[in-house]
């Protein structure tokens, strides 16, 4: 795993590099704040993008889902996997249709994922799902039966490498809008 340092050039952020970060810390850091996580795969020679729950240990995802889902068996076959998580931080307006942005923390996470089989591993991992969901959940809610966890494939994807980036700030427009009687700043995303 290398988070810290990546190996390969897909993980260098391109656009706005001074946005980018693959700082381990800020990866987390995100991970750990977000709730949903897009999983891309090919299937079937098929570009495919999936929300999903997720959960983090250290420097692997947890995911989970039925085991016939088509979803699961292809993750679990070992294929490679993309896993992005975004924050949407604010609507950024500005005084020109172009100059319109948003401002996000977002992490790009490559690797593959292995299926979790035994019973034990396998409650761990669940139980890192709902704690990432709800902190202390697993306290009250009853754990999974035998039935309930052989009808649950869990996967742990382990990710080789990651970016971070972050835009932050006020929309960037040029001198000749700034007199145009238009308000202009960043609103809360959704309001
Ligand atoms: C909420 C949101 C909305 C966005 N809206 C747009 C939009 O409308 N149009 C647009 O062009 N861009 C948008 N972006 C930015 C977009 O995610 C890409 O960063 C951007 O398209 C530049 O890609 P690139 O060509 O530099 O990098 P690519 O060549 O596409 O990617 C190279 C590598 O950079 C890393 N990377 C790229 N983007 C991100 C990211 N967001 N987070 C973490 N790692 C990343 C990945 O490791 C990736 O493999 C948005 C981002 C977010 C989070």
């Amino acid at each position: 795993m290398s988070i810290d340092a990546s190996r390969t050039d897909r993980a260098r952020v391109r656009r706005h590099p001074e946005r980018g970060s693959v700082d381990r810390r800020l990866v987390h850091a995100i991970l750990d704040e977000g709730l949903v996580a897009h999983v891309g795969l090919v299937a079937d020679g098929q570009p495919l993008v999936i929300p999903m729950s997720y959960g983090r240990a250290g420097d692997r995802l947890i995911l989970h889902g039925a085991v016939p889902s088509r979803l699961m068996q292809t993750l679990a076959a070992g294929v490679p996997a993309c896993v992005t998580v975004t924050l949407l931080d604010g609507l950024v307006l500005a005084r020109s249709a172009f100059s319109h942005s948003m401002n996000y923390r977002s992490v790009v996470c490559f690797g593959r994922a292995r299926p979790v089989e035994a019973a034990d591993a396998k409650r761990r991992a669940l139980d890192t799902l709902v704690e990432h969901l709800v902190p202390g959940r697993t306290r009250d809610a009853r754990a999974p039966n035998a039935r309930e966890l052989s009808a649950t494939a869990v996967l742990d994807f382990e990710i080789e490498e990651a970016s971070a980036k972050v835009r932050s700030g006020p929309p960037r427009e040029s001198a000749e809008d700034l007199p145009l009687p238009v308000w202009a700043g960043v609103t809360t995303a959704g309001t």
